[in-house]
């Protein structure tokens, strides 16, 4: 048994809090009187709880003039404290968002039978109440913040400890009678706490670089793995779910955040090379070459041609290729696949690269395709984006959205090929030239 049971941070992992918090600490710091502190300073505070951010603030606020140490300053502290927690638990949703993802994330954990847990320094009453709001509430089995008391009574010690991740082990041996040992635990969080508390309970760690909390503190507590946002890790659940995993490429990917194809769709594709007596693949996007491989082992009369961009992928790929003793059959061709020019016919052209080229690549490439050929295409689903935008509040991502949005219109209205479209991995279609 592999990593069954992910654990969650909350603010900086999940949500994206930072603005509501600090809005609300400066209107508390203004109406006692002192001055205001920047938002990005004041969201680099966070992460130990609301106290400790408080105090630090007002810290900032007085040029660290403010302390504890006068019974006037402890009674002043315990006012604004107190106007603070009022104010947010009264406003937490203004502008606060989930992370790009993170919903699709909690689904497809869901999906898998994995156990998701909340552990956070934030009252959890709050944090319910906004993971209400925000839609994911229901995917959370267990939720441990400062309310959370052991059978005796006593309260569950909060982060950098890791006394709530042995209370989440203990609770959930009790509701599921799996025997979860911390080896099937991973804790994902933005803060070095995060971290320290994963570390002392001995399980993998996961460091999100774009949360809240201070990125080089976090990176400095040295996490098994690191991604931008806590939503990556959905492509490696089942690398993670088995027990140990020896796969070079897969191990690579994974630490170094390469985008490799999900294995559910990947799993579709082999099937279908095996069962249509697909020899000849081109691949649009080979990244580090775990598909062109996978596809390559099927049998020793497939071969492969793979194109690929990014040049550091590109030599990953090759010394994967050449490990794996497929150099013969797998060609890789580095360069943009928008202008590259590939002779020959192939029975399957696969496009996994540049989503917002999605339409282009199949104008140039469909020229490649054999007469009964088809065209497969990965990602149409962008972790259930395309089917909910408000899955993201990211500009960005949205615009790519639209975009695969077209490519599936340009699709179904395409007069040449016809396309079935199938919920595999990330979400797959098939285009097949239609018959004169
Ligand atoms: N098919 C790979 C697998 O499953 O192992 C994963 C490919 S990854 C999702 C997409 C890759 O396409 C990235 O490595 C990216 O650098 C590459 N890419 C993006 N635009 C490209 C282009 N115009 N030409 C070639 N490769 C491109």
């Amino acid at each position: 048994m592999g990593i069954e049971v992910y654990v969650f941070d909350c603010d900086g992992t999940i949500i994206d809090s930072g603005e509501d918090i600090a809005d609300c600490v400066n209107a508390a710091l203004k109406h006692f009187g002192y001055w205001e502190v920047d938002t990005r300073e004041l969201i680099s505070f966070t992460g130990n709880g609301a106290k400790a951010l408080m105090l630090r603030a007002l810290a900032r606020s007085t040029k660290n003039h403010f302390n504890l140490e006068t019974e006037y300053n402890k009674n002043q502290f315990e006012e604004i404290y107190k106007y603070y927690v009022e104010l947010y638990n009264s406003n937490p949703v203004v502008k606060t968002h989930l992370y790009a993802g993170i919903k699709e994330l909690l689904r497809v954990l869901k999906k898998k039978g994995k156990k998701v847990v909340l552990f956070t320094n934030k009252p959890i009453k709050i944090a319910a109440h906004i993971f209400e709001k925000l839609g994911i509430l229901e995917y959370f089995d267990l939720m441990i913040g400062p309310e959370t008391r052991t059978s005796d009574g006593r309260a569950v010690e909060l982060k950098p400890l890791p006394d709530g991740l042995y209370f989440a082990m203990e609770e959930l041996n009790k509701k599921s009678g799996t025997p979860f040992t911390n080896k099937n635990f991973v804790m994902i969080g933005d803060s070095d706490v995060d971290i320290i508390a994963g570390k002392n309970f001995g399980c993998m760690t996961v460091g999100c670089r774009g949360g809240i909390a201070d990125k080089e503190k976090m990176l400095s507590q040295n996490p098994d793995l690191s991604f931008s946002v806590a939503s990556e890790i959905e492509k490696f659940i089942d690398i993670l779910s088995q027990d140990k995993c020896d796969d070079f490429i897969k191990n690579f990917a994974m630490k170094n955040e390469v985008p490799i194809m999900q294995d559910e769709g990947s799993d579709f594709i082999c099937d279908y090379i095996k069962s249509n007596g697909v020899k000849s693949v081109l691949e649009i996007g080979t990244a580090i070459g775990y598909s062109s491989v996978r596809f390559a082992k099927l049998s020793p009369d497939i071969r492969v041609t793979t194109i690929e961009i990014d040049e550091d992928r590109y030599n990953a790929a090759v010394k994967n290729v050449e490990q794996n003793g497929l150099s013969q059959r797998v060609t890789l061709i580095f360069g943009d696949a928008l202008s590259e020019k590939i002779s020959g016919e192939f029975d399957l052209i696969f496009i996994d690269a540049a989503k917002a080229q999605y339409t282009k690549f199949f104008e140039k490439y469909k020229h490649n395709l054999s007469a009964s050929g088809v065209i497969i295409t990965d990602n149409l689903s962008f972790h259930g984006m395309v089917e909910d935008l408000s899955l993201t509040n990211n500009y960005s991502t949205k615009k790519l959205v639209k975009k695969i949005r077209k490519y599936i219109e340009f699709l179904k209205s395409n007069e040449e090929f016809e396309t079935e479209f199938l919920k595999k991995g990330d979400g797959i279609s098939i285009s097949k030239r239609r018959k004169a």
